[in-house]
């Protein structure tokens, strides 16, 4: 039998770890391992202070003159193109905007709009509500058209392509409940090969692990940037359009800052070129300056590392975790894991609370998961130690009965 890793052997990974110095650009609470990460990141220390030079110098001092001053009109391009390295994308093919449930919708439609002889779309089931939501409500206002669900992890995503009648699929790249990570490549390759486009959801990924839109020949793809990208509750969303649509492709929120001369105020909408068209209105531009802060401080990452540390520490969580005995839902392979590690038992509800109780916050997702989100910036080796402790005390000694742990909030 291996010597089981010690608190000591972590600090001693912590201090040869080249992601190390990160942490300290983030703001961390006091006694909290910060396991949810994937819900919501850390706000980077750097980040009030962007938000105030927008709101007191930009707004309050220069006014309206900083929609060309401050380049606010630019700003869903200019922030599309900080994005683009973290998705593997070219700058102009990223425009950072609205939510990801609209983008969702606008990609979506597009798509459909762009494979006209096909009414299928291909969504997973069980996939993130709001992209099972969206898919149902663009189905809707398309005559004929229908989803079909598909097991994608459990190989089903060739069958429900088969019958070749498939406009698009959409897919979320990490699934948010078990963590599986899906090979885009192969996966967009599978669905070009039976005239289908696809949508990838970057949710789970973007920030996590390096991601390769443009080398997997990807269509469209959208992606939340409050997750692991640390731009705050809200935060405004991005879109991915391939270069090769860029002329052709038409979303449905034709809006004037989609328009190809906004300044015209033409009485005919016109698309912009390139992703720009993918652009609807006016965007929330506090919350943009957040996201520049947390990009700026992302442009000095190495995605490289940020995933071999991501897998040493999901690797460490669950090899510290064993002795819980609670089953494993995310894949063991490494090409097949995102940055989370999920859990099961069916009272995994009141097990998070107390952990969260103790200090460590993870999260639950319905109907078992017990959810740990693992940020490679901001956590070390002896905070993973520390939380999978926690978790096989909390489980062992039963303290998660206590009924004080069985009261649900609004948000889980
Ligand atoms: C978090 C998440 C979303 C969030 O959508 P919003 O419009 O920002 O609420 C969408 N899809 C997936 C897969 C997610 O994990």
């Amino acid at each position: 039998m291996t010597t089981p890793i010690t608190r000591d052997d972590c600090a001693a990974r912590d201090a040869a770890d080249p992601l190390a110095p990160f942490r300290d650009e983030f703001v961390l609470p006091d006694g909290i391992v910060y396991l949810d990460g994937n819900s919501l990141g850390a706000l980077p220390r750097a980040t009030p202070a962007r938000v105030a030079e927008l709101v007191e110098r930009e707004w309050g001092q220069r006014l309206i003159a900083s929609w060309n001053d401050a380049g606010w009109w630019d700003k869903p391009r200019t922030l599309g193109a900080m994005l683009a390295p973290l998705v593997g994308a070219a700058a102009d093919e990223v425009v950072v905007g609205d939510g990801t449930s609209a983008n969702l919708f606008k990609t979506l439609v597009a798509a459909l709009r762009l494979n006209p002889d096909r009414r299928v779309v291909v969504g997973e089931a069980g996939n993130f509500p709001t992209d099972l939501y969206v898919t149902q409500g663009v189905v809707e206002l398309f005559d004929g058209a229908s989803v079909r669900p598909a097991d994608v992890d459990g190989g089903g995503l060739a069958a429900a392509l088969e019958p070749g009648d498939v406009a698009v699929v959409l897919l979320s790249h990490v699934d948010y409940r078990t963590g599986a990570l899906r090979d885009m490549a192969a996966v967009t390759e599978l669905a070009h090969a039976h005239g289908a486009l696809v949508v990838w959801d970057l949710c789970h990924s973007v920030g996590a692990l390096p991601v390769a839109l443009s080398q997997a020949g990807a269509d469209f793809a959208v992606g939340c940037t409050y997750k692991y990208l640390n731009a705050g509750p809200g935060a405004p969303a991005f879109t991915y359009v391939a270069r090769r649509h860029h002329d052709r492709a038409r979303q449905p929120l034709s809006g004037w800052h989609g328009h190809a001369r906004p300044f015209d105020f033409a009485d005919d909408y016109e698309p912009a070129q390139g992703a720009s068209r993918f652009l609807s209105g006016s965007q929330p531009l506090v919350a943009a300056a957040a996201l520049e802060a947390s990009l700026d401080l992302w442009a000095r990452v190495d995605m490289e590392r940020v995933r071999a540390k991501s897998l040493a520490l999901t690797d460490l969580f669950l090899e510290l975790t064993a002795p819980a005995g609670l089953e494993c839902a995310t894949p063991l392979e490494h090409a097949r894991r995102g940055s989370q590690v999920s859990l099961r038992h069916p009272d995994g509800y009141p097990m998070v609370q107390a952990l969260i109780a103790r200090g460590v916050v993870g999260d639950f997702r319905a109907p078992d998961i017990l959810r740990f989100g693992f940020a490679p910036l901001y956590l070390r080796y002896v905070d993973v130690h520390d939380a999978a402790t926690a978790l096989v005390e909390v489980v062992e000694s039963g303290e998660w009965r206590d009924p004080r742990h069985a009261r649900r909030a609004q948000v889980t």
